[in-house]
């Protein structure tokens, strides 16, 4: 049984068909990297897995259970799935460590030293810890999206979703993200990363999904997807971004 499931699923804002029958499944561990137009679906696919977004058809099983089972509580799922977003979203009101500690306090009920010596870890694990008391905004980019990580690691997530964190960043900013990313991966997370950053698409993916106007139009190991993509819109899309 894989750790995650899409079965068939399908989407629609409205009358907007936006998810046209997708069917995934990563196993615990695997590093997904999901690229395509703007437009495609990439960020409604990815959201769905917490519950951000809704399906009207189709199911999708985190190990072997459906996450939209009544007896599944969505807070509880957004703490088991965590989400790094292009923009930070980080509190603006709260300082770095506050911004770690606030869901390990309110959400698990931890105790304060507890969850500040684990919130101490994860900062000096992505490289930030000298920055715990300072707030969002004396932060560069680069440091407000691995707070943002670190955040989200807080509450031992099982899978991390990625959407396009190192869009928002300036260029020399971006690989001290990256490599946080890659440091997750291979210590075994399991990740569905949305990004067109194609140097860690090569060096962690175990696969990279093409979208296309809500489907998945080709998927394959990086070697061969960067090597020998099958699809006319494949290759435009790699042309134009490589
Ligand atoms: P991507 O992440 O690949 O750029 P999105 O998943 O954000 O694509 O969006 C896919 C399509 O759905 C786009 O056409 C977008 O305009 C539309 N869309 C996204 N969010 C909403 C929404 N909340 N309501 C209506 N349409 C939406
Ligand atoms: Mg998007």
């Amino acid at each position: 049984m894989a750790m995650i499931e899409f079965n068939d699923i399908h989407k629609w804002y409205g009358e907007f068909h936006v998810l046209k029958g997708i069917s995934e499944s990563v196993e615990k561990g695997e590093v997904l990297v999901i690229c395509g137009p703007s437009g495609s679906g990439k960020s409604t696919f990815i959201r769905c897995l917490n519950r951000l977004e809704d399906i009207q058809k189709g199911s999708i099983m985190l190990e072997g259970r459906s996450i939209h089972d009544k007896a599944v509580d969505v807070n509880e799922l957004r703490t088991e799935v965590g989400i790094v977003f292009q923009q930070f979203n980080l509190y603006p009101h709260l300082t770095v460590l506050q911004n770690v500690t606030l869901a390990p306090l309110k959400v698990r009920r931890v105790e304060r030293i507890k969850a500040e010596t684990v919130a101490m870890e994860l900062l000096e694990r992505v490289g930030i810890h000298d920055q715990a008391g300072k707030y969002p905004v004396e932060l560069s980019g680069g440091q407000q999206q691995r707070v943002a990580i670190a955040r989200a690691l807080a509450m031992r997530p099982k899978v991390m979703l990625f959407d396009e964190p190192t869009s928002a960043l300036d260029p020399e900013m971006i690989n001290e993200v990256l490599n946080c990313m890659k440091d997750l991966a291979r210590e075994g997370m399991t990740m569905l990363c949305v990004t067109h950053e194609m140097g860690f698409a090569r060096e962690v993916a175990d696969r990279v999904v093409f979208m296309d106007a809500g489907r998945v139009l080709e998927e394959a190991s990086p070697a061969e997807f960067f090597t020998n993509p099958k699809h006319e819109r494949t290759k435009a899309f790699l042309k134009e971004i490589l």
